[in-house]
């Protein structure tokens, strides 16, 4: 393996380019660092994008009086999309949480307009493949892009890959296994709006795709459809598969299977649900939304004791206001509900995987136990604890981790809610 350019240097090294990495990059730069972003594909926003997830969860708190429980670079990014036309306005969903809807065009055009006013430097198409260790830091990633191998150095660096892999890539004797179903989302266009349909409607539609292929859909209950009011088309969660790991095989498996069911679940809704005999299948995911497969413990994890009782920590970095939604296996969506539909405080030790290193955790990959996990991975929360992540590794030395307080400080003074 031969690495013939010379390497990249940076203050911080955020590798993701979803929530999580908005957050810590512009988090980080805002203190005067010099970011590299890197990110695997050829736009930015993470699982909202390359995933087709078109919903933002977790920037409210659930309950007939939601409040905003996340600002600084995830309000940022609001404004930025309503600078774009876009409604961003929250919608109340039958579970009484609070979601805003998004377009990923639209997303991918308001990140890149912030991360370039940042003077950020993006990397896409660019995966990091292998880190390299020495007593414990970091001290250099090796990417891939379509040019060849490459190095980047940095001081600090910031997981924001959306399932702890530069973590894995680096301890892989440390990780552990989280079980998560994955699901292929889709858009469906051709919907005819003057036709109202309901649960009863897609639970016979799910009916229908068992007696026609002999497999039962592992979203019994049909899926879930949230029209997009400015389109014909509706954002669509029916096709859940299990997904024992990330290898290539595993994900090969996985993405064939879901996309034949989509397509074979199609004919039951054009069957069965009013308005949809015109349905068109425009786009399933780009890739298979991943929720997890491994994580990392921390020095201070997110655990279902804050969750339930809604804690406030002297040491919160950033809040977590969406139940614990958890997703054990394909087919099943179970709920821990956050005392009183308020909030939790994330602390500073979930984004450090060891006490003195200089890799930091962010989104959905901090350390957090399963339950909390369903809370803290949504996308509003990862803005937050990417935000935090990202100041933090732009206060630290090279030598030791930034102190607390000037992190919270930093914080507050960039506009995050603490
Ligand atoms: C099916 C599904 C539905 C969901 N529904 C919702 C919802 O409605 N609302 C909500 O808020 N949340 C939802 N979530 C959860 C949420 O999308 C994720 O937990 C969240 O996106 C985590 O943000 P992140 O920035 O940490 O990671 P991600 O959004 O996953 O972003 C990680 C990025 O890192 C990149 N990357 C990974 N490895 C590498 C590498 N080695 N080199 C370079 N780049 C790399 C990836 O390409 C990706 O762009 C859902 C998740 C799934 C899977």
């Amino acid at each position: 393996m031969s690495v013939r350019r010379s390497p990249l240097r940076a203050d911080v090294a955020v590798v993701g380019g979803g929530a999580a990495g908005i957050g810590a990059a512009l988090g980080a730069a805002a203190c005067g660092a010099r970011v590299a972003l890197i990110e695997a594909y050829g736009f930015l926003g993470g699982t909202a994008t390359v995933a087709g997830v078109q919903a933002y969860c977790g920037f409210y708190t659930r309950g007939a009086e939601p409040k905003q429980v996340v600002a600084g670079v995830g309000q940022r990014v609001l404004e930025a999309l309503q600078a774009l036309g876009h409604d961003v306005t929250p919608k109340e969903q039958s579970t009484g949480n609070w979601i805003l809807l998004l377009d990923p065009e639209r997303l991918k055009r308001a990140l890149d307009g912030l991360v370039l006013a940042a003077g950020v430097e993006p990397l896409l198409h660019c995966r990091v493949v292998a880190a390299e260790e020495r007593d414990g830091r970091i001290d250099s990633l090796l990417c891939a892009d379509p040019q060849g191998l490459f190095e980047v150095h940095a001081k600090h660096l910031v997981d924001a890959t959306g399932n702890a892999n530069l973590a894995a890539l680096t301890w892989p004797e440390r990780m552990r296994p989280r079980r998560q179903a994955a699901t292929l989302t889709a858009r469906l266009s051709g919907l005819d709006p003057a036709c109202a349909y309901g649960k009863d409607d897609l639970r016979r539609a799910a009916a229908d795709y068992q007696q026609r292929t002999g497999t039962p859909l592992a979203r019994g209950n049909g899926g879930y459809f949230v029209p997009l009011p400015w389109s014909d088309a509706c954002w669509a969660m029916m096709v859940d598969v299990d997904l024992p790991d990330c290898t290539s095989l595993s994900l090969a498996h996985a993405e064939m299977q879901a996309r034949a069911i989509a397509h074979d679940y199609l004919l039951s809704l054009r069957r069965c649900v009013p308005g949809f005999a015109g349905a068109q299948l425009e786009v399933t995911g780009p890739a298979l939304g991943i929720r997890a497969t491994q994580h990392i413990a921390s020095q201070g994890d997110a655990i279902l004791d804050d969750l339930v009782h809604a804690r406030r920590h002297t040491d919160g970095i950033a809040r977590s206001g969406w139940p614990g939604e958890l997703h054990p296996r394909a087919g099943v969506t179970e709920y821990r509900w956050i005392a009183g539909d308020d909030w939790f405080h994330v602390r500073y030790g979930a984004l450090q995987p060891d006490a003195d290193g200089n890799l930091w955790l962010a989104g959905s990959s901090i350390g957090a136990d399963d339950a909390a996990f369903g809370s803290i991975r949504v996308m509003g929360c990862a803005f937050a604890t990417g935000q935090a992540a990202g100041v933090a590794a732009a206060l630290s030395s090279s030598a030791s981790r930034a102190p607390l307080r000037a992190v919270q400080q930093t914080l507050i003074d960039q506009g995050a809610l603490l």
